[in-house]
């Protein structure tokens, strides 16, 4: 049987197997609940307690700013609607136009209950511009969310200058860092970050565990009411074997981080010099900074979907956009609010390339793409 080639790394990633082995315990033995207080607990909860304090060293906090969630999703509702039901005073929120939805969907939701949301328009190479978060935050900000990177186009954002505006305005700031944590280096406390968000299963963890980091002293609600897990910020019993799955994948990920870089680099590199070299007339979305290995590929008057199947059909999975609108045919939000021409919109593939690809996938994959589009 033929080989597939995964490179949709963007969409989610393969498990990392000391991760899938960290996690067997706690779900066989050790299945003890980390919030009793007798003897059978006192493992599950030092897990809990070393893989809080691995991932907060992973991004330069502390082990207290971290709260688990179960995902990336989760992490952003609580952020934006947390931070919004603990102000009184309803004031605004300013995030971009080309969120994932689950920020966006979020923001929709407070708006619906009356605080008021602008959404910044990112420019034609996919970057938020300190200028356009100048031109319209108030003292009345109450919250800047803008993502760290794209997913669908990779272009990396000025988080710095962003958030030290928030902050010269009174305003905290968000980051939806789900594609970044763990592929580029992160510091909150250097960048000034007062919430982060972020996905294990897109960094060679396990599904349906994330963390939100939380700065200490920043005024949010609770996400989950119930018992007193997670100092009672979101209740629910702890998912240990998740968590240290997490955290296992995310150490190994960062003590590879710059050789995971220069490997994907390479292979994006190779993948462009092939395409290139063959002929295949295309344009590359997202400009000069984008995280390693994500590309967007749109090929003038060709149709998108149909490149997906095809390429499908040749064993090869990419996508052709963000994973959650792999339903929606529409073009989208993303390439809308870059004002891409609808004939390139329409034909945009995403590539994502992970550490787990090789040289000779990108060899398939360049010449799958130059029967199809050729
Ligand atoms: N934010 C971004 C930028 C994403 O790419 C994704 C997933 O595709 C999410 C949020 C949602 O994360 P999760 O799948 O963990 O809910």
């Amino acid at each position: 049987m033929k080989r597939l080639i995964y490179a949709d790394n963007a969409a989610t990633t393969k498990l990392d197997r000391e991760a899938f082995e960290a996690m067997v315990p706690w779900m066989t033995e050790q299945y003890g609940n980390a919030s009793q207080p007798y003897s059978f607990a006192r493992e599950p909860k030092k897990a809990l307690a070393e893989a809080r304090a691995l991932i907060a060293a992973s991004i330069n906090a502390d082990p207290e700013e971290i709260f688990f969630t179960s995902g990336g999703t989760e992490s952003d509702n609580w952020a934006i609607k947390g931070s919004a039901f603990s102000d009184p005073d309803h004031r605004a929120t300013i995030t971009s136009a080309f969120e994932h939805h689950a920020v966006l969907c979020s923001c929709a939701a407070i708006e619906k209950l009356g605080y008021p949301v602008t959404y910044l328009q990112p420019t034609a190479d996919g970057t938020i511009t300190p200028e356009a978060l100048e031109s319209c935050i108030t003292d009345h900000t109450r919250l800047v969310s803008i993502m760290f990177a794209n997913n669908e186009i990779g272009s990396i954002q000025p988080i710095k200058e962003l958030c030290s505006i928030a902050h010269s305005y009174g305003a905290l700031f968000h980051t939806d860092a789900v594609q970044a944590v763990g592929h580029i280096n992160i510091d909150v406390k250097n960048l000034g970050i007062d919430m982060l968000s972020a996905s294990a299963h897109k960094f060679n963890g396990p599904k349906g565990i994330g963390f939100l980091y939380v700065r200490r002293g920043t005024r949010i609600g609770s996400y989950a009411d119930g018992g007193s897990q997670e100092r009672g910020f979101r209740a629910g019993t702890e998912n240990v074997a998740s968590i240290v799955g997490m955290a296992v994948a995310l150490k190994n990920n960062a003590s590879m981080l710059k050789a995971n870089q220069d490997k994907v680099r390479s292979l994006e590199k190779a993948l462009l010099e092939k395409m290139n070299a063959a002929g295949i007339p295309f344009v590359r979305n997202g400009g000069e900074h984008t995280l390693p290995g994500i590309i967007s590929l749109s090929f003038d008057g060709r149709d998108g979907e149909a490149i997906l199947h095809r390429m499908d059909l040749m064993g090869i999975s990419v996508s052709t956009g963000s994973a959650c609108d792999s339903k929606n045919t529409e073009i989208s939000h993303v390439l809308q609010a870059l004002h891409i021409p609808e004939s390139l919109a329409n034909g945009t593939i995403r590539i994502s390339l992970g550490k787990n690809n090789s040289l000779s996938e990108i060899d398939e994959i360049a010449s799958s793409l130059t029967k199809i589009v050729l």
